[in-house]
C-alpha cells in the first residue's frame, strides 16, 4: 500500500501522494526568486492513506483556488456550498499588481510624454516632474481598499461562500490541502493564475530585484532604472519610469521589442520608443551584481550600466506547480499550464482550470469569460457552454499604444491564406493632421477568399480603442466589406484610420503600383501578384 496510482481509491479511502505537504509547500518560497519560480514540476512522490470518510474533512459543493478571476462567483451558486482558497492578495493580479495598477501609472506618464512634445502643436508645455509618492498613494488608495472590501465580503458577507486563506495544495484527485485544512468537493474550479518567471542571470537573486508585483510600490521614483525583458509588461512599466523622469535602460534578449506582435508593428515601437529608452538589444545580461553605494551593475554586450533599481520582466509562468495540480492527475503543456478544452474542463472531470493557469494569453478579458463559461458548466451539466478564441484582443499600454487581434501577417501567409493586407497611417487622416502624428498606424489583414478579417493590427494614440469594431466582425463573421461600407465613422474622428485601413485591403491591387522584385527578371511586372510575398496582395493605396 505504499505506492499506488494517484486516482487509485479503496472503500472510502485515497492515496495521497506527497513527500509531505508541508516539504511541497517549501517549494512556495518566495515566489520571485529563481529557487521558487517553478523549479520543480515532477517532485518525487510517497503515497500517503487518506481516510475520505474522517470527519475532519470539509466537503463543499464547490472549491475555487484563486479570487482573481475565480472570485466572479454567479447569482445561481448563491445556495451551493463553496469554498473560496486564496494565497495572497484579494483579487488576484489584474487588481493588486497588474492590468489596473499599470494602466493608472500608464495615464500620467501618457500626460508627461506630451507635456514634452507640444511643441509641434504651436503650445509651450512642459514637464517639470512627478510627484510619484503622490501618484502611488492616489492609485493604491483606490485599489487596496476595494481588495480589502472584497476580502471582507467574501469572509463574512456571502453566508455560502467560506474564504480559506493559504495555500491549497492538490493531495489527492478532489481533496486539497490548505495549511492543515483539508476539504473536498465534486467540483473544483482551479483559477490559480501565474506568477513572474526568474531568468538564470549569475548575481541576480543575490542582488535582488523587482517584479511587476512590487517596482508600483516603490517608496521612491529611481533616477536610473533596468529593465531585463521585451514583451508587454517590460514597455507598459519602461513607459512609466521614463514618462515620469526615470532614465530607463531596457535590456532584451531579441533584436526587437514585443516581438510576439505582427512584425511591422514591432518595428514601428521598437524605433519610436527607442528614441526615449535606451535599449541594449540582442543581448541577455551575463552578470548582475549590487556595488558598494547600493547601485546595480548590469553587465550586457561588454558595457556595464549601472542602476537604482532593476526590474525583471521576462515573462509570467502558470502557478499550477505550487498547486500541484499532478497530484490531482490534471495533465499539463509542458510550459506548465493546465491542459483545458473549450468548456474549461480539465482531465479530471469535475475539476476545471481557468485564467493565466490555463490559458497562455494572460490577459484578464478572457480570463473573465473563461470563468463565466466554467461556472455556467459547473452549475449546467446538461447545458454546456463552450468559451470561442476566434478574436481575442490585446493590447499594449506602452506609448505607443499597441493593439493586436487575430494572425499576424506572417502568421497568416504561414497558414497559407491569400491575404490582403490594408493599411493607413494615422497622418493619412483628418485627426492624424490634429494630432501631428507621423508614426502611428493601423494594418488589418482580410482573407481574400472568405472576405473575412483574419487580424488587425494598430500602433498609435487609442489603438486599444480603435480595434473594436474588427474585433466585433471578427468574432460575428461580419464581412470586411460591410464594416467598412455599411455604416457610418464619424469625421474627422481618429476611427476613420480604421475604416480607410479596411478600404485599403478591399481595393483591387493597381498592376501599375507593383513593383517587382529585384532578381526577378522573368517575373511579368503587370501581373497583380508581382514583386508580392506568395498569397498576399496589396492594395495600391498602400
Ligand atoms: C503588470 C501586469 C499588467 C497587466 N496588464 C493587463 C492588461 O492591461 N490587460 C489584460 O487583459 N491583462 C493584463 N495583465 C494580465 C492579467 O492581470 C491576468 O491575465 C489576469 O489577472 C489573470 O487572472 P487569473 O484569475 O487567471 O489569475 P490571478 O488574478 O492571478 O488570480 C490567481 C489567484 O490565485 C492565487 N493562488 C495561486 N496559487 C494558489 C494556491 N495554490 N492556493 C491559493 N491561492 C492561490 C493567487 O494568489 C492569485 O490571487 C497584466 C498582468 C500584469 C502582471
Amino acid at each position: 500500500m505504499a505506492v499506488a496510482a494517484a486516482d487509485e481509491s479503496i472503500a472510502g479511502s485515497s492515496f495521497v501522494h506527497t513527500n509531505t505537504v508541508a516539504d511541497r509547500r517549501s517549494r512556495d518560497q518566495p515566489v520571485d526568486t529563481a529557487a521558487g519560480s517553478g523549479s520543480i514540476r515532477h517532485p518525487i512522490v510517497l503515497y500517503v492513506l487518506v481516510n475520505e470518510n474522517a470527519t475532519d474533512i470539509e466537503r463543499y459543493d464547490l472549491i475555487i483556488v484563486g479570487s482573481g478571476s475565480g472570485n466572479s462567483i454567479p447569482e445561481y451558486l448563491a445556495d451551493w456550498k463553496i469554498a473560496l482558497v486564496e494565497r495572497g492578495m484579494f483579487g488576484g493580479t489584474c487588481l493588486n499588481v497588474g492590468c489596473i495598477p499599470s494602466k493608472m501609472f500608464v495615464l500620467p506618464a501618457d500626460r508627461a510624454v506630451d507635456a514634452r512634445n507640444s511643441e509641434k502643436l504651436g503650445i509651450d508645455t512642459r514637464f517639470n516632474g512627478a510627484d510619484w509618492g503622490a501618484i502611488r498613494d492616489r492609485v493604491f488608495g483606490r485599489i487596496d481598499p476595494i481588495a480589502d472590501g472584497g476580502r471582507d465580503y467574501r469572509a463574512t458577507g456571502t453566508p455560502n461562500v467560506t474564504l480559506i486563506e493559504g495555500t491549497a495544495l492538490f493531495v489527492g484527485e478532489k481533496l486539497l490541502d490548505v495549511e492543515g485544512r483539508t476539504i473536498t468537493a465534486p467540483n473544483i474550479l482551479v483559477a490559480a493564475g501565474a506568477r513572474p518567471v526568474t531568468p538564470p542571470i549569475p548575481g541576480l537573486v543575490e542582488t535582488g530585484f523587482h517584479t511587476s508585483d512590487s517596482i508600483m510600490r516603490l517608496d521612491d521614483l529611481p533616477e536610473r532604472l533596468g529593465i531585463i525583458g521585451g514583451g508587454f509588461i517590460a514597455v507598459e512599466m519602461g513607459h512609466v519610469f521614463s514618462g515620469l523622469g526615470s532614465e530607463v535602460t531596457l535590456f532584451n534578449r531579441s533584436n526587437g521589442l514585443l516581438r510576439d506582435f505582427d512584425r511591422e508593428i514591432a518595428e514601428r515601437f521598437t524605433a519610436v520608443f527607442g528614441e526615449r529608452v535606451d535599449l541594449r538589444l540582442g543581448h541577455v545580461p551575463t552578470r548582475v551584481a549590487r556595488r558598494d553605494d547600493g547601485r546595480i551593475a548590469i553587465n550586457a554586450g561588454g558595457d556595464v550600466v549601472v542602476v537604482d533599481e532593476l526590474l525583471v520582466a521576462t515573462g509570467r509562468e502558470p502557478n499550477s506547480d505550487l498547486l500541484d495540480v499532478e497530484a490531482a492527475g490534471l495533465e499539463c503543456h509542458h510550459h506548465g499550464t493546465v491542459v483545458v478544452d473549450d468548456t474549461m474542463a480539465t482531465t479530471v472531470p469535475g475539476i476545471w482550470a481557468i485564467g493565466d493557469v490555463a490559458n497562455s494569453y494572460q490577459l484578464k478579458h478572457l480570463a473573465n469569460a473563461e470563468a463565466s463559461v466554467a461556472f455556467w458548466n459547473i452549475a449546467h451539466p446538461d447545458d454546456i457552454r463552450s468559451q470561442s478564441y476566434k478574436a481575442v484582443p490585446s493590447a499594449v499600454f506602452s506609448n505607443p499604444q499597441v493593439a493586436s487581434v487575430g494572425l499576424t501577417e506572417e502568421q497568416a501567409i504561414e497558414a497559407g491564406l491569400t491575404i490582403s493586407i490594408g493599411r493607413r497611417d494615422y497622418a493619412g487622416t483628418a485627426y492624424g493632421w490634429a494630432l501631428v502624428d507621423e508614426t502611428s498606424f493601423a494594418k488589418v489583414i482580410v482573407d481574400t477568399a472568405t472576405g473575412l478579417f483574419v487580424g488587425a493590427h494598430i500602433i498609435g494614440p487609442q489603438a486599444a480603442t480603435l480595434i473594436q469594431p474588427i474585433i466585433q466582425a471578427m468574432e460575428l463573421d461580419t464581412p470586411a466589406a460591410e464594416v467598412a461600407r455599411s455604416v457610418f465613422y464619424i469625421h474627422p474622428a481618429l476611427t476613420e484610420v480604421v475604416e480607410n485601413a479596411i478600404l485599403d485591403a478591399l481595393v483591387e491591387p493597381d498592376p501599375e503600383r507593383v513593383v517587382p522584385p529585384a532578381s526577378a527578371d522573368d517575373v511579368d511586372p503587370t501581373a497583380p501578384d508581382a514583386g508580392m510575398e506568395p498569397g498576399i496582395v496589396r492594395s495600391a493605396r498602400v
